[in-house]
């Protein structure tokens, strides 16, 4: 299975932020839309960073409230690991999983498209294991 089979079921709209803008639009954004990460990109879809609600709460721990102020450039992530839409979605659980990371940006022509979460993946898992199941029960109820 891969990265396009969950995209087809949760869309291609992603929610993007320039890297001019502060830390309190980042916040607002990310509680309006009610997600953990937030592509920075440039006016024509290309990825510049990216910031998740801990890399903010890193900073206010360090610099108290004051930090809201600072714009997202100075604190985002700039080398994103991403994924294509035809990479299978156990490839992109171990990038995942080996950069201790829980969002991976989905790129098409240097553009992105998409962005896969670890909850889409779980998501995606738990369906696939039901799945299975159903059908295995099916086959013993056949024999
Ligand atoms: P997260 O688990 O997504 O909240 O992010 C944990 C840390 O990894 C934060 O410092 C993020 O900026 C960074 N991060 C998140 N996603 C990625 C990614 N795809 N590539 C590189 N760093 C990332």
């Amino acid at each position: 299975m891969t990265v396009a089979s969950i995209l087809s079921t949760k869309g291609n709209n992603v929610i993007t932020e320039k890297s001019g803008s502060s830390l309190n639009d980042i916040c607002k954004t990310l509680a309006q839309y009610k997600i953990g990460a937030i592509v920075i990109a440039d006016e024509a879809g290309h990825i510049e960073g990216i910031i998740s609600e801990r890399d903010i709460v890193k900073v206010i721990g360090a610099d108290g409230p004051s930090a809201l102020e600072r714009k997202v450039a100075d604190v985002m992530t700039k080398s994103v690991v991403t994924c294509k839409a035809e990479d299978s979605i156990n490839a992109v659980m171990s990038k995942m999983n080996a950069g201790r990371f829980r969002h991976v940006p989905v790129v098409q022509d240097d553009k992105v498209v998409g962005v896969i979460s670890i909850g889409d993946v779980v998501k995606f898992k738990i369906a696939q294991v039901e799945m299975e199941a159903e059908q295995m029960r099916s086959y013993i109820t056949m024999a």
